[in-house]
């Protein structure tokens, strides 16, 4: 049996994966196992910050290993105290709860949500938390119930309760839930990322943040693939111009390795008292050490680049043949086109270039510091499988 049917065999068939095997990677470029070479704007799905075994990345995960893999969270390590220090110092966050994913990042801000109104009305009548339509908060059986899609509502029930769904940009739905409703939080996505990345309209925030705020429910930010300079500002609430109370954040933040943070305002910091909250994994040293090496490269300087880069696509593809429209921020953007995304993204894979999708969009989340010469070369190859 070769690895693509050894994988079928043995692996749990969740997954449609695409006929390519990769055998190795470094910066934006990976080779498969024949050593055909490919420009890669997926990135692992917004989590390989600096692309494929990035040097300084890589050293600084080697350095950890040789000097201390795991501990619990028992003890103190110098990693995971790091880390949460530069985390708050720049989001203006004041503390942090360290996993191990973006779902297990959300539970912990669900849990916190709840237990915060638990503790304020003193039951559990204010236990309800609004979601937006389309949004993607995970796979356990809550960041589920958060999710608000129907797709992922069906056959693993029955699903945790409590959840609201309000329809994105819709700013008078969003304030009937908020005013007819006593609620713990309202919880969002900036970009709708796997929803089709669409942006939130500032007007539909500032409305939301104002009126949740009167009744003293929390906002609670998925950071998750927004998070970390994805979408050219370190978080995706900082283009919108307010803190939230707790924020999610994953994907990118370990450059590779898995790890989930969930960061708490001044408000919401003494949510959890010993032994409320936990992670056996959460807080690994050699994660965290990763996530030092990333977080403290996403400066003003990279942001920049972001933004540059950014704008180079948009303008590229908002006018080419067979685009319908580009949206999103940063490098997180989506390509709706008169293609299906499917055949776009097995062209563009035939020609040496990765690119994912993002409900029918085709959705790019390069490496963070991606090449100007292979991020043209590959917007060239994308821009010809659009106009087909
Ligand atoms: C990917 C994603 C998640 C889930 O993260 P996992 O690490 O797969 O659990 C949650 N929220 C958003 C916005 C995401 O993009």
């Amino acid at each position: 049996m070769n690895l693509k049917e050894k994988d079928k065999q043995y692996n749990v068939g969740s997954y449609g994966r695409f006929p390519l095997e990769i055998v190795k990677g470094k910066g934006s470029l990976c080779w498969d196992e024949n050593g055909k070479e490919y420009i890669d704007l997926g990135a692992g799905i917004a989590v390989n910050a600096f692309g494929f075994c990035d040097d300084e990345w890589t050293a600084a995960v080697k350095a950890q290993l040789d000097t201390l893999q795991h501990t619990s969270n028992l003890y103190y390590t110098e990693p995971c105290v790091t880390l949460a220090e530069m985390l708050c110092k720049r989001s203006g966050m004041s503390k942090v709860f360290f996993s191990n994913s973006g779902a297990e990042a959300n539970e912990c801000a669900i849990k916190a949500a709840r237990r915060y109104a638990f503790q304020k009305y003193g039951d559990e009548s204010h236990s309800t938390i609004i979601t937006l339509k389309n949004s993607f908060h995970g796979r356990t059986v809550t960041t589920l119930s958060a999710t608000g899609q129907d797709s992922f509502h069906t056959e693993f029930g029955p699903f945790t309760q409590g959840f609201l769904y309000a329809e994105p940009n819709d700013i008078d739905g969003m304030l009937k839930l908020i005013n007819e409703n006593d609620c713990a939080a309202v919880m969002m996505e900036m970009v709708l990322g796997e929803g089709g990345v669409l942006s939130l309209d500032p007007e539909f925030v500032k409305a939301t943040v104002e009126a949740a705020r009167a009744k003293d429910m929390l906002i609670v930010v998925d950071e998750v693939q927004t998070g970390n300079g994805r979408t050219g500002a370190l978080y995706a609430y900082m283009h919108y111009g307010f803190t939230p109370d707790i924020f999610s954040t994953a994907k990118g933040l370990g450059g590779g390795l898995p790890i989930g943070a969930t960061l708490f305002s001044e408000k919401t910091e003494n949510v959890y008292t010993p032994g409320t909250h936990g992670s056996t994994f959460g807080g690994n040293p050699i994660a965290c050490a990763g996530a030092v090496s990333v977080f403290s490269r996403i400066d003003d300087a990279l942001l920049a680049e972001i933004k540059k880069k950014s704008d180079y696509i948009v303008s590229e593809l908002s006018s080419a043949k067979g685009v319908k429209a580009v949206s999103g921020k940063g490098l997180m953007l989506g390509i709706a086109c008169d293609r299906p995304a499917k055949e776009v993204i097995s062209g563009c894979m035939e020609n040496g270039v990765l690119v994912i999708s993002a409900k029918d969009k085709v959705r790019l989340v390069p490496a963070l510091n991606i090449p100007m010469d292979q991020l043209k070369k590959a917007i060239d190859v994308l821009k010809a499988e659009l106009a087909i």
